[in-house]
């Protein structure tokens, strides 16, 4: 029986990797712009506790548009960020490859915010584990920080600040542009945090 987590190598599945030592983290590649920053960030966690990483790649570039697409923005897409369907693609192919390895319990990131989006919501979550758990040998598919918000799920995971700044959160690039959605989330929440950042994306503790 072994716990899983979906490792995107962002704030929140950074802070869940270190509150819940799972057995395995899965990172995937699925075309976004950032694949290879995010893998890095991930495989740093992983490393550091002791985690077995795995790394799934499977192409859906075509499929996407917008910021992490390496495409233009989809005139009808109803985000700067357009991959319909991504969550529960995601979530399938990890299952897919957690299924066999002996996972019981599939940890993904969603936090309070992620919730401005359907398959951000507790109802999501509860829709996809019910489907995924009836299909295939019980798996059970949770979000633990789903009731919180990012800064209170970094909080209470207790990630030394070094280990969070390891985190990818740009959707846009390897490098942080400093200018999309991902890094300004990361931006606020440091602000919250009560950490000074400067746009190079280095973090100085000022507590
Ligand atoms: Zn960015």
């Amino acid at each position: 029986m072994k716990t899983g987590l979906l490792l995107s190598g962002g704030m929140d599945s950074l802070s869940i990797a270190w509150w819940k030592r799972p057995d395995v983290a899965f990172t995937v590649n699925y075309g976004q712009k950032a694949a290879q920053a995010e893998r890095e960030a991930s495989a740093a966690v992983c490393t550091r506790l002791g985690i077995e990483h795995q790394v799934l790649t499977a192409d859906c570039s075509p499929l996407g548009s917008g910021d992490m697409a390496h495409g233009e923005a989809d005139a009808a897409a109803p985000s700067s960020d357009w991959w319909p369907y991504r969550n529960q693609l995601l979530v399938t192919l990890v299952a897919m490859r957690a299924i066999t390895m002996g996972v019981h319990t599939l940890w993904i990131g969603s936090v309070k915010s992620d919730g401005n989006h359907k398959d951000g919501t507790p109802r999501f979550v509860e829709l996809l584990n019910s489907l995924i758990a009836f299909q295939e040998g019980s798996l059970q598919i949770q979000a633990p920080a789903i009731e919180m918000s990012t800064t209170e799920l970094i909080r209470a995971s207790g990630i030394p600040s070094h280990v969070l700044a390891w985190a990818h959160s740009c959707h846009k690039a390897d490098v942080p542009c400093s200018n999309c959605r991902g890094c300004n989330k990361y931006f606020q929440t440091y602000l919250e945090l009560g950490h000074d950042l400067d746009r190079s994306g280095q973090s100085h503790a000022t507590a």
